[in-house]
């Protein structure tokens, strides 16, 4: 429900549209296949995708192009066709114990809030969790997350501004072992004013934990911004690039009529799909589902 609410801008924009499209036509004729496959651009599919899906439409056979929940569910197929084995699951209580997950993306995309969320989820299901404010030169991102942490009633490890990242990020392992720590959840910088200094920054965080243990990070998340559209294309091209994101994140999808961006991202990308943001309360981050999802933007 919460879902579909979100992506109402996204699912508004096709629906209404793909709707008037056929209100008028008997048939999915080639005009009107044309309009649907601008409809899939608008939305930022991208022309290869849409054309793919403008493709299957074409060959369905519907009574009457009027009966328009036959052919939204149509559409909602296609899209969802698009995405199958782009999903992935997160699941850090299923995992090895404590369970290490980075946050990379650029600064505003969204991974303070993501991971205050995840905390507040994991403590409220009886997990021992610790937030790491790795992102060590924005004083205010590091108050923000303790601002999260203190909310979540999830414990809170941070430097003085200028610290070393790694360090730190090493040091929480090594405290959260000790500890008894289900889950460790590390924030890391997200300047991109200088590409290769951020990447050998978080390379250097990779390189740290994994001298406490060659299988952590267990899992680092790359958090992208929908509403900046095929922006976050390219901020995947540059994060995926570095082979260590092992899913994404898509956040602010309630912010954005073209939440169809996701689709062309999660082809694109190596790593699946496996967390949506659709607002900015906790309840608003759901496990990434192809078919929930294509059924939502469609409305
Ligand atoms: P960071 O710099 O990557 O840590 O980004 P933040 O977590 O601080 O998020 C930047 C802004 O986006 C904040 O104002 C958040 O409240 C907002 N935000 C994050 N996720 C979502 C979302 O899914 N929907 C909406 N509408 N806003 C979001």
């Amino acid at each position: 429900q919460r879902l579909t609410q979100g992506l109402s801008r996204t699912s508004q924009n096709l629906t209404e549209s793909v709707t008037q499209v056929f209100q008028q036509k008997e048939s999915l004729d080639d005009a009107a296949l044309e309009e649907l496959e601008d409809l899939l651009v608008e939305s930022d599919l991208g022309p290869q995708i849409a054309a793919t899906i403008a493709g299957k439409m074409a060959q369905q056979k519907f009574n009457s192009a009027k009966d328009s929940n036959a052919v939204r569910a149509a559409l909602a197929e296609a899209l969802a066709d698009e995405l199958v084995g782009h999903e992935g699951t997160f699941e850090p209580l299923a995992g090895p114990r404590p369970y290490v997950v980075l946050f990379v993306g650029v600064n505003g995309s969204g991974k303070t809030t993501t991971l205050g969320k995840i905390a507040a989820k994991l403590v409220k299901s009886g997990a021992k969790v610790l937030i790491v404010a790795g992102d060590t030169f924005r004083a205010a991102a590091v108050e923000q997350l303790k601002v999260w942490a203190e909310r979540a009633g999830a414990d809170f490890m941070g430097r003085k501004t200028g610290a070393d990242a790694a360090g730190l990020a090493y040091d929480s392992f090594i405290r959260a072992k000790a500890e008894g720590y289900d889950v460790v959840l590390i924030d890391t910088a997200g300047r991109l004013q200088n590409k290769q200094a951020l990447m050998d920054e978080l390379l250097k965080v990779v390189r740290v934990i994994k001298k406490v243990d060659p299988e952590a990070p267990h899992e680092t998340l790359l958090v992208l911004d929908a509403t900046v559209g095929r922006n976050a294309l390219s901020q995947e091209q540059i994060f995926g690039r570095q082979a260590f994101v092992s899913g994404l994140v898509m956040t602010k999808l309630d912010g954005t009529a073209r939440g169809g961006i996701l689709i062309p991202i999660a082809k694109a990308s190596d790593a699946p799909i496996k967390l949506i943001g659709v607002g900015e309360d906790i309840e608003d981050l759901h496990d990434f589902k192809a078919r929930d999802f294509a059924r939502s933007m469609v409305g």
